[in-house]
């Protein structure tokens, strides 16, 4: 059923990339993620009144019991790894509300094999916390920047943070963080008009910024399809600005297309699993914070590890279990088909 040792599914794809994440909380309120329904509302209704959106789902916060523990978090890493994956991205929520990561992340980057140690983060805490997690091995973070307007940022996150999250970044690249990438959802009538303007950004910074479709993945259930500004428009914007050179992928799974600018400072990748998806290439498993696997961001099964790290299976249990899980991830997603169903959780409990 399976290549020996390795994690591989039913259609042919072998999964390199975990993806863990450490929390469902988060001290921000991202509109197209996790709102204060309200104030989403308010927003959109500005621009989007006239779509009809199905009623948001009621956020239940994951009891601190069911949270695995870092015990278990490394357990679960160091099984996958010795099962072929080679890419270990701790998220949330926001994964630096987790007490103590600086310890979790010493742990992971420890594991004999693991070649990759990445942290999605949405910088508020990063100034606090950048020294220890990179002396505990961290050595690439993505950070979530949506806009360079104060006012607007904090629309769209719902905290008046922008200086922290700049300051995030610039640190980043002080202490020697590489690469550091920064992502932007890009929605329409909401920041799409800062495009060329974060792109300037990521120029003037050396910034690997990574524009992303919309999903319909946000807890306030307000995705519309006319909502998501297309990677190919996006990159058309942008190409009419700059001088764009196709940058070619070191790796085929990658979710980004990417274009640098001819001097060679900066990168902006396109990020389209709308319009445009990489399902057929997905290397990809999530481990959410309360230990289910899931094999798709849009899966609407879950599969509970928990009971097995709780219940004493030994690791033999453990990677049978999970080789079964994997063979059933699916061909794809079916954004924007007449069967599309939402996940009931949001992309903060997920982990993206
Ligand atoms: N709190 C961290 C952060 O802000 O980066 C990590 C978790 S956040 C869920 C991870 C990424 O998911 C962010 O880069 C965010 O932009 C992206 N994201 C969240 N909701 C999304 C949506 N509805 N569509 C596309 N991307 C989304």
């Amino acid at each position: 059923m399976t290549r020996a040792g390795l994690l591989s599914d039913s259609f042919g794809r072998t999964l390199r990339d975990l993806r863990v994440s450490l929390t469902d909380r988060c001290n921000f309120r991202c509109m197209y993620c996790l709102p204060e329904t309200e104030a989403a509302q308010n927003f959109y209704r500005g621009h989007w009144a006239h779509l009809p959106h199905p009623a948001p789902i009621v956020q239940q916060w994951v009891p601190r019991a069911q949270i695995l523990s870092f015990e278990e978090i490394e357990r679960v890493a160091r099984l996958a790894v010795g099962f072929g994956i080679k890419k270990i991205r701790l998220t949330g929520g926001e994964p630096l509300l987790r007490h103590g990561i600086e310890e979790l992340v010493a742990r992971i980057a420890r594991i004999p094999g693991i070649e990759d140690l990445a942290m999605t983060t949405n910088g508020f805490l990063f100034p606090q916390k950048a020294r220890a997690l990179r002396q505990a091995g961290l050595r690439r973070v993505s950070f979530s920047l949506d806009s360079l307007d104060r006012d607007n940022f904090r629309k769209i996150t719902g905290r008046d943070a922008l200086d922290e999250v700049l300051e995030g970044i610039r640190l980043a690249q002080e202490l020697g963080f590489h690469p550091v990438k920064v992502n932007a959802v890009v929605i329409r009538d909401i920041n799409d008009h800062e495009l060329e303007a974060l792109a300037g950004f990521a120029r003037a910074r050396n910034l690997s910024y990574r524009f992303i479709e919309f999903m319909p993945l946000d807890s306030a259930r307000a995705w519309q399809k006319e909502m998501v500004v297309t990677g190919s428009e996006m990159l058309e914007r942008l190409r009419s600005r700059f001088e764009l050179q196709p940058v070619t992928p070191d790796n085929p799974s990658s979710t980004a297309k990417r274009w640098g600018f001819p001097d060679g400072r900066g990168e902006i990748g396109i990020i389209a699993p709308v319009s445009e998806p990489f399902c057929g290439h997905c290397n990809r498993i999530r481990l959410t914070a309360d230990g289910k696997i899931r094999t798709c961001l849009f899966s609407v099964t879950e599969h509970d590890l928990r009971p097995l790290l709780r219940n004493g299976a030994d690791d033999a249990a453990i990677g049978d279990w999970l080789r079964g899980v994997v063979w059933q991830k699916e061909e794809r997603h079916h954004i924007g088909e007449p069967d599309f169903v939402a996940p009931p959780r949001s992309m903060s409990c997920i982990g993206g």
